[in-house]
Order: C-alpha cells, then sequence, then structure tokens
C-alpha cells in the first residue's frame, strides 16, 4: 500500500481548500491538496464578491489574480416598491464561481503537490492524521484541513455532529439575463426588491460578469413550491409574474441558458475539535446566499489559519483538539460566524414576515435608502430611466 507523507494535507480544492494552498503552499508549507478534479466544474454558488470580501482577499494575496478575471460593476440601482431610490456606488465584482476557484488553483504554487482522488476515510492522532484515499494509497499528515464543503462523508467518518440551525432557509435561483436584442440595459447592476412579504422573496440581483449579466433570484420557497415549474419550463414569464415592475427599470429580457436552483439549509458542526485536524468553510458551516456572506467566512478561516494558527501549531510536535478548539472560539471567527447567521435569519424575518413591527421597518428601509439617494445628486441626475438603444 502506498504511502504519502506531508505536513498539512488540504482535503477538497473548492474556494476554501484552493485559497489555503495557494497561501500555504507560498509561505513554505510542505503541502498536499487532494481534490477528485483538476479544475472546478462550473457549479451555482457565490457569484460576485462584494467590498468587504474584496478586502479579505486582498489579505491573501490573490486579490489580481481574481479580480482580473472579474467585472467590476461601479454602480448599482436600488428598486424598493417599484421605485428606483438609489444609485449607489460599488466596487463588486462579478465572478462565476468555478472561473474564481480555477484562478485561484492557477495560483498555487508547484511545490503543493496535487492529488486528483477522493479522500474516503479519515482518522485523526494527535501525531498524525491518517487518510485513506480512492486510489487505494493513503496520505498522512500533521495537520488535515477540512475543505470539502457540504459532503457529509468525511465528516461521518469522523463521528462529527451536524447541527441544523434554519432547514431549508433560502432558495436560490441564479440565470443569465440579456436585454432584448437591439437594445442594452441602462444600470451597471440593479437590486430589486419586491413589494411586500407575500413574494417570500428577498431580492433579485442582476449584476456584470465578464460573459454578461447574471441574476441571482433570493427566495423563502419550499424546494416542491409550485411556482418552481414555471421557472424550470418558461423562467422569462415566471419572473414577469413575479416582478411585474421589473420592466419599467430593465425593459424587455430574456432569460438565456439553464436556470439553477438550489435549496439551502443552514447548518454548523457541533464540537468538532479533533487531534490534527481542522474543518474550515462550508465543512464548518454553511451560510445563506441572499446574505451574501458564504465568501466572508471561507476567507476569514483562511485568513486566520495561515497568519496564526499553523504557524503555531506546527512548531509544536503534536497538535491537540483543545490547539484547534482555540481556532473555533476566536473572536474574529466567532464574531463573523455570528454576523453571518444573524444576518441571514434578520432578512427572512424581514422580507417574510406579515407583522407591523417588519411592515414598517420596510418602509423605514424604503424612506432611509431614498433620502441617502436623494444625497447623491451627481448619481440622481444622471440616472437614465427605462432601455437605452445600443449603438
Ligand atoms: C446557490 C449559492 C449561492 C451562493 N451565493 C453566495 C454569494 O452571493 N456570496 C457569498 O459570499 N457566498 C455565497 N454562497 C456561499 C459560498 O459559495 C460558499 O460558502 C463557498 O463556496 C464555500 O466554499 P468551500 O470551499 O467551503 O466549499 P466548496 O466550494 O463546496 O468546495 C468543496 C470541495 O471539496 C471537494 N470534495 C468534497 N468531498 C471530497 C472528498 N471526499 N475528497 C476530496 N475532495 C472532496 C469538492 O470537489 C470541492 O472542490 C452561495 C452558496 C450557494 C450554494
Amino acid at each position: 500500500m502506498k504511502l504519502h507523507d506531508t505536513d498539512i494535507a488540504i482535503i477538497g480544492a473548492g474556494l476554501a481548500g484552493s485559497t489555503a494552498a495557494a497561501m500555504l503552499g507560498r509561505d513554505g508549507y510542505k503541502v498536499t491538496l487532494v481534490d477528485p478534479s483538476p479544475t472546478h466544474r462550473p457549479e451555482f454558488r457565490c457569484e460576485k464578491l462584494d467590498e468587504s470580501q474584496i478586502e479579505l482577499l486582498v489579505r491573501t494575496g490573490l486579490s489580481e489574480a481574481v479580480l482580473s478575471q472579474a467585472a467590476c460593476d461601479d454602480a448599482v440601482w436600488v428598486v424598493r416598491y417599484e421605485r428606483l431610490v438609489d444609485c449607489r456606488p460599488s466596487k463588486r465584482s462579478g465572478i462565476m464561481y468555478a472561473d474564481l476557484v480555477n484562478a485561484i488553483r492557477r495560483q498555487i504554487p508547484d511545490c503543493v503537490k496535487q492529488v486528483e482522488v477522493k479522500a474516503n476515510h479519515i482518522h485523526t492522532r494527535a501525531g498524525h492524521t491518517e487518510m485513506a484515499l480512492s486510489d487505494g494509497s493513503t496520505l498522512r499528515a500533521r495537520l488535515a484541513i477540512l475543505a470539502t464543503g457540504l459532503n457529509p462523508g468525511l465528516r461521518s467518518s469522523l463521528g462529527v455532529e451536524c447541527e441544523t440551525l434554519s432547514r431549508r432557509h433560502t432558495l436560490c435561483l441564479g440565470f443569465d439575463i440579456a436585454p432584448a436584442p437591439g437594445y442594452k440595459f441602462a444600470f451597471p447592476a440593479l437590486t430589486y426588491f419586491p413589494d411586500g412579504p407575500g413574494h417570500r422573496c428577498a431580492y433579485l440581483t442582476l449584476f456584470p460578469v465578464p460573459h454578461g449579466m447574471r441574476a441571482n433570484l433570493f427566495t423563502y420557497w419550499e424546494p416542491d413550491d409550485p411556482r418552481l415549474q414555471q421557472w424550470r419550463h418558461e423562467p422569462g414569464a415566471a419572473l414577469d409574474a413575479l416582478m411585474p415592475g421589473l420592466k419599467t427599470f430593465a425593459g424587455d429580457y430574456v432569460i438565456t441558458g439553464r436556470v439553477a436552483v438550489r435549496p439551502i439549509d443552514l447548518v454548523r458542526m457541533s464540537q468538532p475539535a479533533r487531534d490534527g485536524l481542522v474543518m474550515v468553510g462550508d465543512a464548518y458551516s454553511t451560510s445563506c446566499p441572499a446574505a451574501g456572506t458564504g465568501a466572508n467566512k471561507v476567507l476569514t478561516d483562511i485568513n486566520l489559519l495561515a497568519s496564526t494558527y499553523i504557524p503555531r501549531w506546527l512548531e509544536k510536535d503534536q497538535i491537540l483538539a483543545e490547539d484547534v478548539d482555540a481556532f473555533y472560539r476566536d473572536p474574529v471567527k466567532v464574531a463573523c460566524e455570528n454576523y453571518c447567521y444573524s444576518k441571514a435569519l434578520r432578512l427572512r424575518e424581514t422580507a417574510t414576515s406579515t407583522s407591523l413591527k417588519h411592515s414598517c421597518w420596510r418602509v423605514a428601509r424604503f424612506a432611509a435608502q431614498a433620502t441617502i439617494g436623494a444625497l447623491r445628486p451627481h448619481l440622481v441626475s444622471s440616472k437614465p430611466r427605462g432601455l437605452l438603444q445600443s449603438s
């Protein structure tokens, strides 16, 4: 049986694992990255990075490689109650998830050994952690970083329990959208809030990505909601029915390609501390896409590990569960986790509650945003309405 030895084994090369491999390889550690695919395949996940996420990415040293592949939106029109209330400056970057991960994977230095297999089983001890790989070999490491996203396989081999914080918390739809032939969208990006809680929708966001305009619709529908049938077969008609006022701002549009639909549970691992193993990104806890905080969690985890915890741990003879637990209890990590979770709950409540308190909140939010928008005279006066004819 073949045995590989390494200091750090990273299992999973999504956003978390690839970022960790690029940073730790660059810092001179002996790293092995395990993922069955040589490149990340297209899938519907995080498709834009906001300003706070770009700041975290800058700290990884990988921002140039990513942002050169992305489309910046410069400004966002905000529509509430079918009124354009703001046109705020923005520096968000749109990039499809596979392109984001692959841009980071290209930054992984050659000294990082990459093995294209699955890890099937994991066994931890203080001195080292052993992983059984799908090609029959064994990988032994002083530290294993589990970055396997939602895949429950390895987690259950470790006996780590997954706590469900909010089942079917969000249902997200992702699709490409284009103006009718001969026209172009007048906005660089648009956030459109539905006009009441009856739709059970957080918002629709349209933002540029390198291949055109992308749309993410964040709802609180059940996976068997009858509206999804229409979304699968006639997505244009489904969007018209849900947001009839959208055409005032976007004109006629066409939805091109497939509509990706993803239901999301909010989960967190309970008591995950194990000798010689740390869980990061979605493998530790998931986030609500409507809150748009998943990348904050991933990048906070990896920045903390690379700058503080891993240098400290690898100086020791053995990495104990209590050392790993200090990372899970790190105030920066805890604050980030709490922020993501409370934002997810707050968004859902304010978008769906019919209580007087939340109705007042929605009106107050509208008034506040309209006031801020009105204080941006240079932007407001230049707001074009409707469509621009393409030249
Ligand atoms: C629909 C949707 C929309 C989202 N939108 C946003 C957004 O707008 N903003 C935001 O910030 N966040 C968003 N998120 C969250 C964000 O995408 C995730 O938090 C982030 O992608 C998690 O990255 P990860 O590396 O932890 O997991 P993943 O990207 O899932 O990576 C896991 C990797 O592990 C590998 N793997 C799994 N099992 C094994 C195994 N046994 N052996 C070896 N490799 C294995 C897989 O091949 C994969 O490469 C969204 C999520 C979803 C689902």
